[in-house]
């Protein structure tokens, strides 16, 4: 399917052209024509699937002449960074089309904004604040606004956005089109959604996106330093097929990947300090089964392309919550049920809690299985390390059980769960 396909007018497919595009993403072939017929849309896509050219294209074709006065077309962002972002790409679509994009965003002074809306404006991207400072003013009218936007809808929430958009609808007029994107569905979204989408073409896309709920979600709360021997312990005792691990740091990558092939599972390690020979070597022996675990750096795993995978671990949680809900959209997709891991270090704690603000649920915290906790020779030294636990420090924090009374060198310790489902707060 090409864009001619999707009913675009020739100006936006030079524009479309220009930009180097050829095929159009799962959520732009979906929302495009469903835009076109004017129908309200509900997607769940997040920012890399396309999602921007997915509403503004056909916002731009619905807007056709300039009326140069007040917007018809009204899209609010959460960040000023996002607002710019769109604004760019509707004034980069329509170069062909004789169309006035105005952006405003808080942070900045308010009177160029002024000026900007007074010379004439058709489609607006805003921030909610300034938007309402703006109207507050009398600057601009949304009294023409025929169709509404709102973009990264979760973000906005997230971010204490909801009385400011419940006082912009406000100010739009009751009949108009409507579209609401976001990467996340919770309870929240969703009344949101019922409160201004009418009937809406709900639109999920395959691609870098996962609702978290398509997605088995568990995590053990563990010390750092049992993390890898619990991970080998799943790996063989679950016998998963195929395993995405995100760690923290490029180093951490190589020696928990190591520290996995000592352990008997195939493993190799992908990130910025690899060649990319060897990353794509990596990526083949995944894909084709050779390995088993491919441990991956946020950013080296962004750019990969590798579907329904059936395990996501996050061996560390990511510090920036929205990441998280990326690293798993790479499971369960297509209608498959995938899991996700979280393998949580008690300085982690907060990191977990910031997760489950962000998802609006908790995640489950599950009892630890038995692994056993194997001592290695010193890397260089012919010696044996005390891994862990250290001073009657064990998995349940400060609780000792009997194999760290017991541990030798060079030994091997039983991790006995506790068999308790405890949520540990
Ligand atoms: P977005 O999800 O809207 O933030 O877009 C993510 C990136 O994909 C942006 O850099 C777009 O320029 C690019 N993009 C959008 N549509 C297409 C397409 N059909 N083909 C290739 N790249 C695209």
């Amino acid at each position: 399917m090409s864009f001619t396909d999707l009913g675009l007018q020739p100006e936006l497919l030079i524009s479309v052209a220009d930009k180097g595009y050829d095929t159009p993403t799962p959520i732009q072939k979906a929302a495009i024509p469903a835009v076109l017929a004017g129908r309200d849309v509900l997607a769940g896509a997040q920012t890399g699937t396309g999602k921007t050219a997915g509403f503004v294209l056909p916002i731009l074709q619905r807007l056709r002449a300039a009326t140069g006065r007040a917007p018809r077309a009204l899209v609010l962002a959460p960040t000023r960074e996002l607002a710019a972002q769109v604004a760019e790409n509707a004034r980069d679509y329509g170069r062909y089309l004789n169309l006035r994009t105005v952006v405003v965003f808080g942070g900045v002074g308010i009177n160029p904004q002024v000026d900007a809306l007074r010379r004439g404006c058709d489609l607006l991207v805003a921030t909610p604040g300034r938007l309402l400072d703006l109207a507050g003013q009398r600057a601009v009218d949304l009294g023409a606004v025929e169709v509404f936007v709102l973009d990264e809808a979760d973000r906005m929430l997230d971010m204490g956005f909801i009385h400011d958009i419940r006082r912009v609808l406000k100010l739009l007029p009751a009949v108009r089109q409507n579209l609401m994107f976001s990467a996340t569905y919770s309870d929240d979204i969703r009344t949101l959604a019922a409160r201004f989408l009418h009937d809406p073409v709900a639109i999920e896309v395959a691609t870098r996106n996962a609702t978290a709920e398509r997605v088995d979600q568990c995590a053990y709360r563990l010390p750092k330093e049992h993390k890898r021997h619990l991970l080998a312990h799943l790996v063989k005792a679950e016998g998963w097929p195929q395993a995405l691990v995100f760690t923290r740091t490029k180093h951490g990558a190589n020696r928990l990947a190591q520290q996995l092939e000592r352990a008997g599972i195939a493993t190799a390690a992908i990130h910025g300090n690899k060649s990319q020979a060897a990353r794509t070597r990596a990526l083949a022996d995944f894909k084709q089964g050779r390995i088993t675990a491919l441990v991956a750096t946020e950013v080296a795993a962004r750019g990969l392309d590798i579907k329904e995978l059936p395990v996501v671990v996050n061996y560390e949680l990511p510090n920036v919550p929205e990441d998280y809900v990326h690293r798993i959209g790479r499971t369960a997709r297509a209608g498959l049920n995938g899991r996700a891991v979280s393998l949580v270090a008690p300085d982690e704690a907060s990191l977990l809690r910031d997760i489950e603000r962000l998802l609006r649920q908790p995640i489950p915290v599950v009892a630890l299985p038995e692994f056993e906790v194997l001592a290695e020779p010193e890397r260089g030294s012919g010696h044996a390390r005390h891994d862990a636990p250290r001073g009657g420090h064990t998995p349940h924090g400060g609780q000792r059980h009997p194999g760290s009374q017991q541990r030798r060198s060079g030994g091997r310790q039983r991790h006995r769960g506790a068999g308790r489902n405890a949520r540990g707060r």
